[in-house]
Protein backbone atom coordinates (compact mmCIF):
# COMPACT_ATOMS: atom_id res chain seq x y z
CA UNK A 1 0.00 0.00 0.00
CA UNK A 2 1.60 2.67 -1.55
CA UNK A 3 1.09 6.92 -1.83
CA UNK A 4 2.09 8.18 -5.46
CA UNK A 5 2.50 11.87 -6.45
CA UNK A 6 2.22 11.94 -10.09
CA UNK A 7 2.94 15.01 -11.74
CA UNK A 8 1.42 16.15 -15.24
CA UNK A 9 -1.77 16.30 -16.43
CA UNK A 10 -1.35 15.96 -20.21
CA UNK A 11 -2.81 12.89 -22.25
CA UNK A 12 -0.27 10.24 -20.72
CA UNK A 13 -1.00 11.42 -16.71
CA UNK A 14 -4.46 10.87 -17.61
CA UNK A 15 -3.82 7.59 -18.75
CA UNK A 16 -1.33 6.04 -15.71
CA UNK A 17 -3.78 7.86 -12.91
CA UNK A 18 -6.47 5.41 -14.47
CA UNK A 19 -4.67 2.56 -14.41
CA UNK A 20 -3.11 3.01 -10.88
CA UNK A 21 -6.78 3.57 -9.69
CA UNK A 22 -7.70 0.62 -11.31
CA UNK A 23 -4.99 -1.30 -9.20
CA UNK A 24 -5.70 0.77 -5.88
CA UNK A 25 -4.49 -2.44 -3.76
CA UNK A 26 -0.67 -1.70 -5.26
CA UNK A 27 -1.59 2.38 -5.43
CA UNK A 28 -3.28 3.05 -1.94
CA UNK A 29 -3.57 6.93 -2.00
CA UNK A 30 -2.92 8.65 -5.62
CA UNK A 31 -2.29 12.79 -5.68
CA UNK A 32 -2.67 13.95 -9.20
CA UNK A 33 -0.26 17.52 -9.46
CA UNK A 34 0.02 19.63 -12.84
CA UNK A 35 0.73 23.80 -14.04
CA UNK A 36 -3.24 24.10 -14.39
CA UNK A 37 -5.38 22.51 -11.84
CA UNK A 38 -8.29 22.64 -13.61
CA UNK A 39 -6.95 19.37 -15.90
CA UNK A 40 -6.28 17.17 -12.77
CA UNK A 41 -9.81 18.45 -11.71
CA UNK A 42 -11.00 16.69 -14.87
CA UNK A 43 -9.11 13.48 -14.98
CA UNK A 44 -9.93 13.10 -11.26
CA UNK A 45 -13.44 13.52 -12.00
CA UNK A 46 -13.52 11.00 -14.78
CA UNK A 47 -11.38 8.10 -12.65
CA UNK A 48 -14.06 8.76 -10.08
CA UNK A 49 -16.70 8.01 -12.44
CA UNK A 50 -14.82 5.06 -14.65
CA UNK A 51 -13.47 3.42 -11.30
CA UNK A 52 -14.60 4.74 -8.50
CA UNK A 53 -12.16 5.64 -6.78
CA UNK A 54 -10.82 9.44 -5.64
CA UNK A 55 -7.63 11.09 -6.02
CA UNK A 56 -6.48 14.38 -4.70
CA UNK A 57 -5.40 17.21 -6.57
CA UNK A 58 -2.62 19.88 -6.90
CA UNK A 59 -1.67 23.10 -8.55
CA UNK A 60 2.10 22.91 -8.96
CA UNK A 61 4.61 24.81 -11.14
CA UNK A 62 7.71 21.69 -11.69
CA UNK A 63 9.99 24.13 -12.56
CA UNK A 64 9.98 25.53 -9.42
CA UNK A 65 11.80 23.08 -7.18
CA UNK A 66 10.99 24.58 -4.06
CA UNK A 67 7.48 24.05 -4.76
CA UNK A 68 7.77 20.71 -5.58
CA UNK A 69 9.70 20.08 -2.40
CA UNK A 70 7.18 21.38 -0.45
CA UNK A 71 3.88 19.60 -1.90
CA UNK A 72 6.87 16.12 -1.16
CA UNK A 73 6.58 17.51 2.00
CA UNK A 74 2.91 16.97 2.37
CA UNK A 75 1.62 14.80 0.63
CA UNK A 76 4.80 12.46 1.38
CA UNK A 77 4.73 10.18 -1.63
CA UNK A 78 6.75 6.71 -1.65
CA UNK A 79 7.25 7.81 -5.54
CA UNK A 80 7.13 10.72 -8.02
CA UNK A 81 5.86 9.39 -11.32
CA UNK A 82 6.75 12.95 -13.48
CA UNK A 83 4.83 12.73 -16.81
CA UNK A 84 4.94 16.60 -17.17
CA UNK A 85 7.77 17.78 -20.14
CA UNK A 86 10.98 16.77 -20.02
CA UNK A 87 12.46 20.38 -19.17
CA UNK A 88 11.22 19.36 -15.88
CA UNK A 89 13.17 16.09 -15.07
CA UNK A 90 15.99 17.43 -13.73
CA UNK A 91 14.18 20.27 -11.19
CA UNK A 92 11.61 16.99 -10.04
CA UNK A 93 15.16 15.07 -9.62
CA UNK A 94 16.24 17.60 -7.30
CA UNK A 95 13.34 17.93 -5.31
CA UNK A 96 13.41 14.11 -4.76
CA UNK A 97 16.36 14.20 -3.46
CA UNK A 98 15.52 17.10 -1.06
CA UNK A 99 12.48 15.24 -0.08
CA UNK A 100 13.72 11.82 0.06
CA UNK A 101 11.39 10.68 -2.09
CA UNK A 102 11.70 8.29 -4.96
CA UNK A 103 11.56 8.82 -8.69
CA UNK A 104 10.05 8.01 -12.19
CA UNK A 105 10.18 9.14 -15.70
CA UNK A 106 9.02 8.34 -19.10
CA UNK A 107 11.48 10.97 -21.58
CA UNK A 108 15.52 12.13 -20.80
CA UNK A 109 15.95 15.24 -19.72
CA UNK A 110 15.88 17.69 -22.81
CA UNK A 111 17.16 21.74 -22.25
CA UNK A 112 14.73 24.00 -23.73
CA UNK A 113 17.02 26.24 -25.58
CA UNK A 114 18.71 23.55 -27.26
CA UNK A 115 17.20 20.39 -29.28
CA UNK A 116 18.89 17.60 -27.86
CA UNK A 117 18.19 15.00 -25.48
CA UNK A 118 20.43 12.61 -23.94
CA UNK A 119 21.18 10.93 -20.60
CA UNK A 120 24.62 12.33 -19.58
CA UNK A 121 22.47 14.67 -17.38
CA UNK A 122 20.21 12.64 -15.51
CA UNK A 123 23.33 9.80 -15.19
CA UNK A 124 24.99 12.57 -13.52
CA UNK A 125 22.87 12.11 -10.44
CA UNK A 126 23.67 8.40 -9.75
CA UNK A 127 26.19 9.08 -7.00
CA UNK A 128 23.61 11.94 -5.20
CA UNK A 129 20.64 9.03 -5.49
CA UNK A 130 22.77 5.83 -4.34
CA UNK A 131 24.27 7.77 -1.22
CA UNK A 132 20.62 9.36 -0.69
CA UNK A 133 19.48 5.42 -0.74
CA UNK A 134 16.81 6.52 -3.19
CA UNK A 135 15.81 4.74 -7.06
CA UNK A 136 15.40 6.76 -9.80
CA UNK A 137 14.23 4.76 -12.87
CA UNK A 138 14.74 6.46 -15.98
CA UNK A 139 12.32 5.95 -19.23
CA UNK A 140 9.62 3.84 -18.34
CA UNK A 141 6.99 4.56 -21.42
CA UNK A 142 6.86 2.88 -24.27
CA UNK A 143 9.64 3.84 -26.38
CA UNK A 144 11.63 4.21 -24.70
CA UNK A 145 10.54 1.49 -22.10
CA UNK A 146 8.80 -1.29 -23.27
CA UNK A 147 11.31 -1.39 -26.34
CA UNK A 148 14.36 -1.79 -24.13
CA UNK A 149 12.43 -4.21 -21.85
CA UNK A 150 11.27 -6.26 -25.21
CA UNK A 151 15.19 -6.49 -26.00
CA UNK A 152 16.60 -7.23 -22.30
CA UNK A 153 13.45 -10.32 -22.39
CA UNK A 154 14.83 -11.27 -26.24
CA UNK A 155 18.48 -11.47 -24.31
CA UNK A 156 17.53 -13.61 -22.08
CA UNK A 157 15.01 -16.10 -23.08
CA UNK A 158 14.85 -15.65 -27.09
CA UNK A 159 18.77 -15.41 -27.61
CA UNK A 160 22.31 -16.09 -26.88
CA UNK A 161 23.74 -12.77 -28.75
CA UNK A 162 22.24 -10.46 -30.33
CA UNK A 163 23.50 -8.94 -33.40
CA UNK A 164 21.24 -6.58 -34.69
CA UNK A 165 18.65 -4.52 -33.31
CA UNK A 166 15.26 -2.85 -34.92
CA UNK A 167 13.10 -1.14 -33.16
CA UNK A 168 10.26 -0.34 -35.23
CA UNK A 169 7.34 2.26 -34.07
CA UNK A 170 4.22 2.21 -36.36
CA UNK A 171 1.16 4.75 -35.16
CA UNK A 172 -1.19 3.85 -38.03
CA UNK A 173 -4.14 5.58 -36.17
CA UNK A 174 -6.23 8.71 -38.10
CA UNK A 175 -7.86 11.65 -36.61
CA UNK A 176 -8.90 12.56 -40.09
CA UNK A 177 -6.57 16.26 -39.12
CA UNK A 178 -4.79 17.24 -41.48
CA UNK A 179 -1.94 18.05 -39.13
CA UNK A 180 -1.59 16.33 -35.67
CA UNK A 181 1.18 15.49 -33.68
CA UNK A 182 0.48 12.23 -31.38
CA UNK A 183 1.80 13.59 -28.11
CA UNK A 184 3.18 17.20 -26.72
CA UNK A 185 3.48 19.28 -30.13
CA UNK A 186 6.52 21.08 -28.99
CA UNK A 187 8.41 17.93 -27.96
CA UNK A 188 6.91 15.52 -31.21
CA UNK A 189 8.75 18.60 -33.50
CA UNK A 190 11.68 18.75 -31.85
CA UNK A 191 12.39 15.01 -32.32
CA UNK A 192 11.09 14.70 -35.82
CA UNK A 193 13.13 17.77 -37.07
CA UNK A 194 16.39 16.45 -35.39
CA UNK A 195 19.42 14.55 -37.70
CA UNK A 196 18.63 10.79 -37.74
CA UNK A 197 21.65 9.18 -35.78
CA UNK A 198 21.99 4.95 -35.64
CA UNK A 199 24.38 2.97 -33.92
CA UNK A 200 26.65 0.81 -36.16
CA UNK A 201 29.93 -0.90 -35.39
CA UNK A 202 30.95 1.07 -31.76
CA UNK A 203 29.67 4.93 -33.55
CA UNK A 204 26.82 6.82 -34.36
CA UNK A 205 26.09 7.48 -37.88
CA UNK A 206 24.53 10.69 -38.30
CA UNK A 207 22.49 11.70 -41.48
CA UNK A 208 19.58 14.25 -42.52
CA UNK A 209 16.32 14.00 -40.43
CA UNK A 210 13.70 11.66 -42.62
CA UNK A 211 15.92 11.10 -45.37
CA UNK A 212 16.10 6.52 -45.49
CA UNK A 213 12.99 5.68 -46.15
CA UNK A 214 11.87 1.73 -45.96
CA UNK A 215 8.10 0.15 -46.88
CA UNK A 216 7.24 -2.25 -43.71
CA UNK A 217 4.18 -3.90 -43.37
CA UNK A 218 2.99 -3.73 -40.10
CA UNK A 219 0.47 -6.53 -38.46
CA UNK A 220 -2.78 -5.50 -37.82
CA UNK A 221 -2.10 -1.78 -39.76
CA UNK A 222 -1.11 -2.75 -43.22
CA UNK A 223 2.32 -1.73 -45.34
CA UNK A 224 3.75 1.71 -43.80
CA UNK A 225 6.43 4.51 -44.81
CA UNK A 226 8.72 4.14 -42.22
CA UNK A 227 11.75 6.72 -41.49
CA UNK A 228 14.69 6.40 -39.74
CA UNK A 229 15.39 8.51 -36.53
CA UNK A 230 17.28 8.92 -33.67
CA UNK A 231 15.00 7.97 -30.35
CA UNK A 232 16.31 7.95 -27.18
CA UNK A 233 16.46 4.17 -26.21
CA UNK A 234 19.14 4.34 -28.74
CA UNK A 235 21.87 5.62 -26.32
CA UNK A 236 21.29 3.42 -22.99
CA UNK A 237 20.78 0.16 -26.12
CA UNK A 238 24.09 1.06 -27.00
CA UNK A 239 25.90 1.58 -23.37
CA UNK A 240 23.97 -1.86 -21.86
CA UNK A 241 24.35 -3.91 -24.88
CA UNK A 242 27.84 -3.35 -26.39
CA UNK A 243 27.64 -6.12 -28.07
CA UNK A 244 24.83 -5.49 -30.57
CA UNK A 245 26.79 -4.56 -33.87
CA UNK A 246 23.39 -1.79 -35.13
CA UNK A 247 20.94 -0.07 -33.11
CA UNK A 248 18.35 1.82 -35.39
CA UNK A 249 14.97 2.95 -34.91
CA UNK A 250 12.14 3.86 -37.49
CA UNK A 251 9.14 5.34 -37.14
CA UNK A 252 5.99 5.62 -39.75
CA UNK A 253 4.72 8.81 -41.00
CA UNK A 254 1.40 9.72 -43.42
CA UNK A 255 2.15 11.80 -46.51
CA UNK A 256 0.33 14.72 -45.13
CA UNK A 257 1.99 14.56 -42.04
CA UNK A 258 5.29 15.31 -43.67
CA UNK A 259 3.94 17.81 -46.15
CA UNK A 260 3.37 20.49 -43.13
CA UNK A 261 6.17 19.61 -40.90
CA UNK A 262 8.08 20.44 -44.36
CA UNK A 263 6.44 23.77 -44.83
CA UNK A 264 6.21 24.72 -41.15
CA UNK A 265 10.01 23.93 -41.10
CA UNK A 266 10.46 26.05 -43.90
CA UNK A 267 8.95 29.36 -42.98
CA UNK A 268 10.65 28.65 -39.67
CA UNK A 269 7.48 28.15 -37.55
CA UNK A 270 9.46 24.99 -35.83
CA UNK A 271 12.34 27.30 -34.41
CA UNK A 272 13.15 26.97 -30.87
CA UNK A 273 15.06 30.01 -30.90
CA UNK A 274 13.60 33.70 -29.34
CA UNK A 275 12.57 36.11 -31.88
CA UNK A 276 10.09 39.67 -31.13
CA UNK A 277 6.98 39.80 -32.33
CA UNK A 278 5.09 42.89 -31.86
CA UNK A 279 7.05 44.17 -29.43
CA UNK A 280 7.39 40.73 -27.49
CA UNK A 281 9.71 38.11 -27.64
CA UNK A 282 8.28 34.69 -28.51
CA UNK A 283 9.70 31.34 -29.54
CA UNK A 284 8.14 30.00 -33.02
CA UNK A 285 7.70 26.75 -31.79
CA UNK A 286 5.80 27.24 -28.58
CA UNK A 287 3.38 29.44 -31.03
CA UNK A 288 2.83 26.72 -32.94
CA UNK A 289 2.31 24.57 -30.22
CA UNK A 290 -0.80 27.04 -28.76
CA UNK A 291 -2.25 26.46 -32.38
CA UNK A 292 -2.26 22.78 -32.92
CA UNK A 293 -4.75 20.58 -31.25
CA UNK A 294 -3.39 19.22 -27.76
CA UNK A 295 -2.97 15.18 -28.19
CA UNK A 296 -5.07 14.64 -24.46
CA UNK A 297 -8.05 15.83 -27.70
CA UNK A 298 -7.28 13.47 -29.95
CA UNK A 299 -9.04 10.71 -28.06
CA UNK A 300 -12.56 10.53 -29.35
CA UNK A 301 -11.43 10.98 -33.07
CA UNK A 302 -8.61 9.07 -33.54
CA UNK A 303 -9.25 5.13 -35.15
CA UNK A 304 -7.09 2.85 -36.12
CA UNK A 305 -4.47 1.10 -34.54
CA UNK A 306 -0.10 1.85 -32.96
CA UNK A 307 2.09 -1.72 -33.70
CA UNK A 308 5.42 -0.84 -31.82
CA UNK A 309 8.17 -3.28 -31.44
CA UNK A 310 11.51 -4.48 -31.83
CA UNK A 311 13.13 -7.27 -34.14
CA UNK A 312 16.29 -8.72 -33.12
CA UNK A 313 19.01 -10.85 -35.21
CA UNK A 314 21.48 -13.05 -33.29
CA UNK A 315 22.46 -16.47 -32.06
CA UNK A 316 20.07 -19.49 -30.17
CA UNK A 317 22.35 -22.51 -28.93
CA UNK A 318 24.27 -21.90 -32.34
CA UNK A 319 21.75 -21.24 -34.47
CA UNK A 320 20.83 -17.87 -36.89
CA UNK A 321 17.37 -16.72 -35.50
CA UNK A 322 15.43 -13.68 -35.88
CA UNK A 323 12.64 -12.36 -33.31
CA UNK A 324 10.28 -9.93 -33.45
CA UNK A 325 8.40 -8.73 -30.17
CA UNK A 326 5.41 -6.51 -30.40
CA UNK A 327 2.59 -4.95 -29.06
CA UNK A 328 -0.84 -3.76 -31.53
CA UNK A 329 -3.09 -1.26 -29.46
CA UNK A 330 -6.00 -0.20 -30.60
CA UNK A 331 -6.96 3.80 -30.24
CA UNK A 332 -10.82 3.60 -29.93
CA UNK A 333 -10.26 0.85 -26.93
CA UNK A 334 -8.00 2.68 -25.06
CA UNK A 335 -10.14 5.70 -25.52
CA UNK A 336 -13.32 3.52 -24.27
CA UNK A 337 -11.05 2.27 -21.20
CA UNK A 338 -9.31 5.97 -20.37
CA UNK A 339 -10.99 8.37 -22.57
CA UNK A 340 -7.17 8.88 -24.17
CA UNK A 341 -5.68 7.33 -27.61
CA UNK A 342 -3.35 5.01 -28.16
CA UNK A 343 0.06 6.61 -27.95
CA UNK A 344 -0.81 8.42 -24.37
CA UNK A 345 -2.25 4.66 -23.15
CA UNK A 346 1.13 3.07 -24.46
CA UNK A 347 3.08 5.24 -22.48
CA UNK A 348 1.08 5.85 -19.73
CA UNK A 349 0.73 1.79 -19.06
CA UNK A 350 4.33 1.61 -18.64
CA UNK A 351 4.48 4.44 -16.37
CA UNK A 352 1.79 2.61 -13.79
CA UNK A 353 3.83 -0.95 -14.41
CA UNK A 354 7.19 0.99 -13.70
CA UNK A 355 5.65 2.41 -10.47
CA UNK A 356 3.94 -0.79 -9.52
CA UNK A 357 7.41 -2.68 -9.64
CA UNK A 358 9.19 -0.39 -7.97
CA UNK A 359 6.25 0.37 -4.81
CA UNK A 360 5.88 -3.05 -4.33
CA UNK A 361 9.98 -4.22 -4.16
CA UNK A 362 10.06 -6.13 -7.26
CA UNK A 363 12.49 -3.14 -8.80
CA UNK A 364 14.50 -1.72 -6.13
CA UNK A 365 18.05 -0.15 -6.35
CA UNK A 366 19.97 2.48 -4.97
CA UNK A 367 20.82 5.02 -7.79
CA UNK A 368 19.74 6.12 -11.23
CA UNK A 369 18.77 3.17 -13.93
CA UNK A 370 17.49 2.15 -17.26
CA UNK A 371 15.08 -0.03 -18.13
CA UNK A 372 17.98 -2.40 -19.46
CA UNK A 373 19.02 -3.03 -15.91
CA UNK A 374 15.87 -4.93 -14.12
CA UNK A 375 14.53 -8.02 -15.11
CA UNK A 376 11.93 -8.25 -17.69
CA UNK A 377 10.12 -10.78 -16.47
CA UNK A 378 7.78 -8.91 -14.14
CA UNK A 379 7.34 -5.47 -15.98
CA UNK A 380 6.57 -8.59 -19.29
CA UNK A 381 3.69 -10.34 -17.55
CA UNK A 382 1.84 -6.88 -16.06
CA UNK A 383 2.14 -6.07 -19.93
CA UNK A 384 -0.15 -8.49 -20.59
CA UNK A 385 -2.23 -8.10 -17.56
CA UNK A 386 -2.58 -4.60 -18.24
CA UNK A 387 -3.78 -3.80 -21.56
CA UNK A 388 -0.65 -4.28 -23.83
CA UNK A 389 -0.48 -7.93 -24.71
CA UNK A 390 2.59 -8.97 -26.99
CA UNK A 391 3.59 -11.54 -28.64
CA UNK A 392 6.78 -13.60 -30.25
CA UNK A 393 7.21 -14.21 -33.81
CA UNK A 394 10.44 -15.65 -35.54
CA UNK A 395 10.77 -14.40 -38.78
CA UNK A 396 12.43 -16.88 -41.70
CA UNK A 397 15.26 -13.86 -42.63
CA UNK A 398 16.22 -10.37 -41.18
CA UNK A 399 14.75 -7.44 -42.35
CA UNK A 400 16.32 -6.79 -46.25
CA UNK A 401 17.39 -3.19 -45.60
P1 LIG B 1 1.03 16.82 -22.69
O1 LIG B 1 1.55 18.07 -23.29
O2 LIG B 1 -0.33 16.32 -23.08
O3 LIG B 1 1.03 16.95 -21.09
C1 LIG B 1 2.08 17.49 -20.37
C2 LIG B 1 1.52 17.94 -19.03
O4 LIG B 1 2.60 18.43 -18.22
C3 LIG B 1 0.50 19.06 -19.16
O5 LIG B 1 -0.58 18.79 -18.30
C4 LIG B 1 1.29 20.29 -18.70
O6 LIG B 1 0.52 21.29 -18.08
C5 LIG B 1 2.19 19.67 -17.66
N1 LIG B 1 3.32 20.56 -17.42
C6 LIG B 1 4.11 21.17 -18.33
N2 LIG B 1 5.02 21.95 -17.70
C7 LIG B 1 4.79 21.81 -16.38
C8 LIG B 1 5.39 22.37 -15.22
N3 LIG B 1 6.41 23.23 -15.30
N4 LIG B 1 4.89 22.01 -14.02
C9 LIG B 1 3.85 21.16 -13.91
N5 LIG B 1 3.24 20.60 -14.98
C10 LIG B 1 3.71 20.93 -16.19
O7 LIG B 1 2.11 15.68 -22.97
P2 LIG B 1 1.91 14.09 -22.97
O8 LIG B 1 1.00 13.69 -21.88
O9 LIG B 1 1.64 13.65 -24.36
O10 LIG B 1 3.41 13.62 -22.62
C11 LIG B 1 3.89 13.65 -21.28
C12 LIG B 1 5.33 13.17 -21.23
O11 LIG B 1 5.43 11.85 -21.74
C13 LIG B 1 6.30 14.00 -22.08
O12 LIG B 1 7.50 14.16 -21.36
C14 LIG B 1 6.54 13.16 -23.29
O13 LIG B 1 7.81 13.41 -23.87
C15 LIG B 1 6.49 11.77 -22.67
N6 LIG B 1 6.18 10.72 -23.65
C16 LIG B 1 6.93 9.57 -23.61
C17 LIG B 1 6.69 8.56 -24.50
C18 LIG B 1 7.40 7.26 -24.37
O14 LIG B 1 7.00 6.30 -25.03
N7 LIG B 1 8.42 7.12 -23.56
C19 LIG B 1 5.67 8.69 -25.57
C20 LIG B 1 4.87 9.89 -25.46
C21 LIG B 1 5.16 10.88 -24.55
P3 LIG B 1 -0.37 22.34 -18.92
O15 LIG B 1 -1.58 21.56 -19.26
O16 LIG B 1 -0.62 23.46 -18.00
O17 LIG B 1 0.43 22.73 -20.14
Amino acid sequence: MSKVLVIGAGGVGSVAVHKMAMNADIFSHITLASRTKSKCDAIAASVRQRTGVSIDTAQLDADDVQATVALLRAVKPALVVNLALPYQDLNIMDACLEAGVNYLDTANYEPRDEAKFEYSWQWAYQDRFREAGLMALLGSGFDPGVTSVFTTYTRKHLLDRIDTLDILDCNGGETGLPFATNFNPEINLREVTAPSRHWENGQWIEGPALSHKQVFDFDQVGPKNMYLMYHEELESLAKFYPEIRRIRFWMTFGDSYLKHLEVLENIGMTRIEPMMFQGREIIPIEFLKALLPEPASLGPITRGKTNIGTIATGEKDGKARTVYVNNVCDHEEAYAETGNQAVSYTTGVPAMIGAALMLTGQWTGAGVFNMEQLDPDPFMDMLNQHGLPWKVRELDAPLAF
